[in-house]
């Protein structure tokens, strides 16, 4: 079972949290226009790296925030939490 340790809370079980997608994808930028397959990208797309990840994370049975991970998927080892207005 996994600690994660949510920036407002400190340490919780894995229990109480949910997975909330890849933190590195950038929303294209509003107004501009976009063609589908950059779209198709944004929308559907995601990487699968062994190592180092970063990823949002929502504590769903705790405060409700949502913060960043920075995991590693091969281990699980969780290196840095951090707030969202936070570098990670
Ligand atoms: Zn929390």
């Amino acid at each position: 079972m996994l600690e994660i340790k949510c920036p407002y809370c400190g340490k919780r079980s894995q229990n109480e949290f949910s997975y909330g997608g890849d933190a590195a994808v950038k929303r294209p930028e509003l107004g501009k226009e976009v063609s589908d397959k950059e779209w198709d990208n944004f929308v559907y797309l995601r990487k699968n790296p062994r190592g180092n990840h970063r990823e949002f994370w929502h504590h769903v049975a705790g405060c409700r925030q949502w913060f960043k991970v920075l995991r590693d998927t091969s281990t699980h080892e969780i290196f840095k939490t951090a707030r969202l207005d936070e570098e990670l």
